[in-house]
């Protein structure tokens, strides 16, 4: 008989944080070691908000595996309760029929991944058409360039295996609780992500890492009967009476199916102009667009961990920052990657995009965030058409602006502050790669944005001491933190609200913002088919 129970708030002191916690825990428990037969960490977090009075606090619950009943000390500070023995769920159920055309997804980031996985958990053999390349080979594309400049307009930072998210910090958090997002970290540990990511209240994996996990779901996915088609670009919805019957892929092959996925992030336009051609109900929404702040990271590091900064527990600081402008709008910081870089992530010719990446360890020289403004669709003209417009209006600006060859314009925040092109950089060096050219970044964003930031950087300054130091750098232009519009569905079915058998789903139908949220979003579209399957073949 063992006696499960989680403890939580148990607050160590980072001075006095044990080496091993499996001593410790005995103690805390005033049991003896014999009675703990297992534990782990439930979640970790950092609470440095005393760091200057009572220094640095590492927040944890751990889950115990008990011989004995252990004894509630109502005087002690953690908690300790009950707990129900996990039960481990694999998602499979592998009992349908596979169909004579079985379901298509669309796109193979982490909407597409985990709805693909699902069916083919199911036992339905999904095809899946990715537009991009197979991991292995998009590395050396976007190698190229970042190291040369060249431009892959089918396999770059957003397109290809693995989605947007792949060359990216990683960051595994969203503000979606749902059950799911369990499932998948469990997932992304069996494919090699470490454990860690399970507890840690602010999980991260890093470029490096996710990159073979996507590899390891791919095979898992194949030895299920699932195919996964690179170089396979959807060029056509073919819909016959408002329901979709199957896809054209790279303007020759044609695929039939009754339940169409379509998972294709929020960087495709042509898919976007393809969606709006065929009369399907996509509306415009809100979003944000903006520059990325580098500054050194041992400056980040110190104003949050104070003289505790170094210490390998605490790793890399992060932030997180708002501002009400005086305008109405909103200013927040975005994607912070500590230790990362900054990013070329376009995938249009002659535009530039930046966003953020980081590698596991988060050692890098630089710490970097993205600082954005709220649009509204009133500032576009309020059509799915304008909104995908005004995005691509700024990138082609700032690729203008930074001189050609996929150069990022920059400035430090001193100039951008005095509103002056700059001429010298101090000693924070921008990452972004292939190149920079030094410029007045007024002239890639509207002043509806750029005067916004300014306020917002005055009023960071005060809340992270050192943000709006002159020689930190602005690299433009940020418009790609979610969709700019939304492709409506039946909140019930997840189809399209006027074409059936389609599902838009993910980031790029306007339903998630992060790689958790559309693989959550993936799972549940893959659900709501595999039910009307049971359904279908009367598995109840
Ligand atoms: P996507 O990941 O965009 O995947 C869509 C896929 O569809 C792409 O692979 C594309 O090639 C394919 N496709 C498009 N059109 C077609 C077509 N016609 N035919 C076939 N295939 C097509 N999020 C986080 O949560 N944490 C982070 O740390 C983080 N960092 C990021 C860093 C960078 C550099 C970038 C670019 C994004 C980052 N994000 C991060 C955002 C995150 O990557 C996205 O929210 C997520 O990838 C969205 O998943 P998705 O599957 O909906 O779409």
């Amino acid at each position: 008989m063992t006696y499960n129970y989680i403890v939580k708030n148990v607050k160590i002191n980072l001075e006095e944080h044990p080496k091993d916690l499996g001593d410790f825990l005995p103690s805390l428990l005033r049991i003896k070691p014999k009675q703990i037969k297992g534990w782990k960490i439930k979640s970790k977090s950092i609470d440095a908000r005393k760091k200057d009075k009572e220094g640095i606090y590492i927040v944890y619950s751990f889950i115990i595996e008990a011989t004995n009943r252990i004894e509630i000390d109502k005087r002690a500070k953690h908690t300790l309760e009950k707990w129900a023995v996990e039960i481990a769920n694999n998602g499979s159920c592998n009992t349908m029929k596979k169909p004579e055309n079985p379901p298509i997804v669309i796109g193979f980031g982490p909407a597409g991944i985990f709805a693909a996985l699902k069916l083919a958990q199911a036992g339905l053999e999904p095809r899946v058409f990715e537009r991009g390349e197979r991991l292995e080979d998009r590395v050396g594309d976007v190698k190229e360039f970042w190291e040369k400049g060249l431009l892959n307009g089918e396999s770059n930072v957003q397109f290809g295996e693995g989605g947007a998210g792949t060359f990216s910090d990683g960051k595994l958090t969203t503000r979606t609780n749902s059950p799911i997002n369990d499932e998948i970290l469990r997932c992304f540990v069996k494919f090699g992500a470490p454990e860690e990511i399970l507890y840690l209240n602010k999980p991260h994996i890093g470029t490096d890492k996710l990159r073979k996990v996507i590899v390891g779901i791919r095979k898992h996915i194949e030895s299920l009967g699932g195919k996964i088609m690179f170089n396979s670009k959807v060029t056509d919805i073919i819909v016959v009476d408002g329901k979709a019957i199957g896809v054209e892929v790279n303007e020759e092959e044609k695929y039939q199916s009754n339940d169409i996925i379509a998972a294709t992030g929020h960087s495709a336009g042509d898919i976007y102009k393809m969606f709006i051609d065929k009369g399907m109900f996509v509306e415009p929404k809100g979003f944000a667009i903006g520059l990325r702040i580098e500054h050194l990271r041992e400056m980040i590091d110190k104003t949050q961990y104070g003289k505790y900064r170094n210490n390998p527990i605490l790793g890399a600081a992060s932030y997180q920052l708002a501002y009400r402008d005086i305008s109405g709008r909103g200013v927040y910081s975005f994607c912070m990657c500590p230790g990362g870089e900054v990013v070329g992530a376009s995938s249009e010719v002659e535009s530039i995009v930046v966003n953020g990446m980081s590698y596991h360890e988060r050692k890098g020289k630089n710490s970097n965030s993205a600082i954005v403004v709220t649009i509204n669709p009133d500032d576009y003209g309020n059509t799915p058409e304008k909104a995908l417009e005004f995005a691509a209006h700024w990138e082609k600006r700032a690729y203008v602006v930074g001189g050609g060859c996929y150069k990022a314009p920059i400035q430090t925040v001193g100039d951008f502050l005095q509103r002056k092109k700059s001429v010298s950089l101090g000693e924070v060096e921008p990452t972004y790669r292939p190149g920079t050219t030094f410029s007045d970044l007024e002239e890639c964003l509207p002043g509806y944005v750029t005067d916004p930031i300014r306020n917002a950087l005055t009023d960071f300054n005060k809340k992270i001491e050192g943000f709006s130091r002159w020689d930190s750098v602005l690299t433009g232009v940020e418009t790609r933190t979610s969709a700019p519009v939304r492709v409506t569905r039946n909140n019930q079915s997840r189809e399209s609200i006027n074409i059936s058998n389609l599902y838009p789903t993910g980031e790029g139908a306007g339903y998630a913002g992060g790689i958790i949220s559309a693989a959550v979003d993936g799972i549940k579209t893959a659900d709501a088919i595999i039910e009307n399957y049971k359904i279908k073949q009367k598995i109840f």
